[in-house]
């Protein structure tokens, strides 16, 4: 999302942009796979702030030359489901947000009241800590301290600290915070900023792309290529070249170069650094300081095909979290080579085909499910390296209990689905690593802690002329925070032009 949206941008502002997929299809975690019958999303199930009522839902528009289109998740978006059968539902309004809060915890309002407070402080603060980050290298500093001084103070507390400060209640902190798996890390880790914005983003609900995730990339790179520029897919960069200092262009692999005068990656900060950048330039303080930054947890996600009335079973447009615990630290499903899988404690429910409008289920009424849970990458480490379909039965019998697991824990809460599962398969952070090459199979990059937004070097701007970074890891996490991440990028290339471009919005 970030490596398209600076190319659509740039080829907005005039540039001709090459951009450069190791992936056979474009769109990183947008890109769809297909089964006989189905199709899936692997990193898209509901977004916010894109419609013509948002900034970021205007700019999509434009770049995207009114091709791109969404459809509204309904009044609810995300449904939780707590232990002891308690229930909340995440709306498409504020207002009603905070009904349903107070509602679930009449003594709260108050502390309801400070949190959705706090929330939109932190969205306003927010705008500056993004205009500081764009500027040359030798005012960041200034610029961070003048710009970025509101944010900082919601950018340097965790989430867990703020919400003990709010409420004593600890279930109504953990329901505050439940929709932390959309950002990957949990309340005593991450920063009140990231735990705020994505509140915020989802405030006037979520939407998902009309004909799936695919369409963004058709869209996006549609405009890169009606201005002369063109996408190569199965082109891995392995190299970025540096002469005399400054990036000059990529050696891909098999050894071909192409030169550019500017050279974007949007590959992520941490895996650039540290698998495309000339072996010399790689102990440079710069380097170390971003590689010090941990990746968010890795993910599993069990994909569904159905033939039948799913809806009679339960499904709907909104997500569907099962938690059961109150433990909002909860992270990692402890899966482990040998032995019994324990039970997985957060699963998270999407049911795509549902959300597209445009979707044909045809005679047999055919649907994809999706059931997503987090799971360390050291679990699955040691198969790294190892060939995609080939990596051996102890993997293979990994996969197959933990798809046996995550199917069983959704039938006991949709039990009426049974009969209609047609197809059942599991990816797990190795195809994740395969095709998008996240830092150890990291459903989301760096991890959102308040190390990461103190760290100077996340930037568009790298210290090697020439040199660009894109997407999330110099923004923030998901479909909106990639595009913000390559809006940056592109602002970074073409200050003046950009800045022309954002007034006409
Ligand atoms: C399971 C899951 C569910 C998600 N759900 C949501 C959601 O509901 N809402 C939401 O907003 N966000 C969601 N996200 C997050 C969102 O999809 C991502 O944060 C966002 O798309 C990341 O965009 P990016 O451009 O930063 O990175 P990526 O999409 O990872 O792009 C990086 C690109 O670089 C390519 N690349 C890497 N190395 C090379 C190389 N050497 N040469 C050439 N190309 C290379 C990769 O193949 C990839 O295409 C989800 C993610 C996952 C995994």
């Amino acid at each position: 999302m970030g490596g398209m949206t600076t190319a659509a941008m740039l080829s907005k502002l005039g540039r001709r942009v090459l951009v450069l997929e190791q992936h056979y299809l474009p769109g990183g975690f947008t890109h769809t796979f297909r089964r006989p019958g189905y199709t899936w999303d692997v990193g898209v199930h509901a977004v916010g702030e894109v419609t013509e009522h948002s900034i970021s839902g205007r700019i999509l528009a434009r770049l995207t030359d009114d091709r791109l289109r969404w459809t509204t998740l309904g009044s609810v978006y995300d449904a939780f489901h707590f232990p002891d059968g308690f229930r909340i539902d995440f709306p498409d309004s504020p207002e009603a947000f905070r009904h349903n809060l107070v509602e679930a915890f009449p003594t709260q309002a108050a502390a309801v009241d400070a949190y959705l407070a706090k929330v939109r402080e932190v969205a306003t603060g927010m705008r500056g800590y993004y205009i500081a980050r764009i500027v040359p290298p030798w005012l960041a500093g200034v610029a961070d301290l003048a710009l970025a001084r509101k944010a900082r103070r919601f950018l340097e507390q965790r989430t867990a600290q703020v919400l003990e400060s709010l409420t004593p209640d600890p279930r109504l902190r953990t329901v505050l915070a439940s929709q932390w798996g959309y950002y990957g890390s949990v309340p005593s880790r991450s920063s009140f900023a990231i735990q705020a914005m994505v509140s915020r983003h989802f405030a006037h609900g979520a939407y998902y792309p009309v004909g799936g995730s695919g369409e963004i990339a058709r869209t996006l790179l549609g405009s890169v290529e009606r201005a002369g520029g063109w996408t190569r897919t199965s082109a891995s960069v392995e190299e970025i070249l540096v002469e005399g200092g400054r990036a000059v262009g990529v050696r891909l692999e098999g050894g071909e170069q192409v030169r550019a005068p500017v050279v974007i990656s949007a590959a992520g900060v941490v895996a650039t650094v540290r698998r495309m950048l000339p072996e010399g330039l790689r102990g440079a303080e710069w380097v170390r300081s971003v590689e010090s930054l941990p990746p968010a947890s890795a993910h599993v996600c069990l994909y569904l095909g159905f033939k039948g009335d799913v809806r009679s079973a339960g499904a709907t447009t909104s997500n569907q979290w099962f938690w059961e615990t109150w433990d909002s630290e909860a992270d990692c499903w402890p899966v482990r080579a040998e032995g019994a899988l324990d039970r997985a404690s957060i699963l998270y429910c999407s049911f795509p085909s549902l959300k597209d409008p445009s979707h044909d289920p045809g005679a047999e009424q055919r649907h994809t499910g999706e059931v997503i849970t987090f799971v360390p990458w050291s679990a699955f480490e040691k198969w790294r390296g190892t060939r995609w379909k080939h990596r051996g039965q102890e993997y293979d019998d990994l996969k197959e209990r933990i798809k046996d697991q995550l199917l069983a824990q959704l039938l006991e809460r949709m039990p009426a689905l049974r009969p209609m599962v047609d197809h059942a398969e599991v990816s797990t952070p190795l195809s994740t690593d395969h095709f998008c090459r996240p830092i150890s199979g990291s459903i989301y990059g760096i991890e959102p802690t308040p190390e990461r937004f103190r760290n100077p070097w996340l930037r568009p701007r790298s210290p090697i002329p020439g040199l660009f970074f894109a997407g999330s890891e110099v923004a923030t996490v998901g479909v909106a925070g990639a595009m913000m991440g390559g809006l940056l990028a592109a602002a970074a290339v073409e200050p003046l032009a950009a800045l022309r471009w954002f007034r006409g919005m």
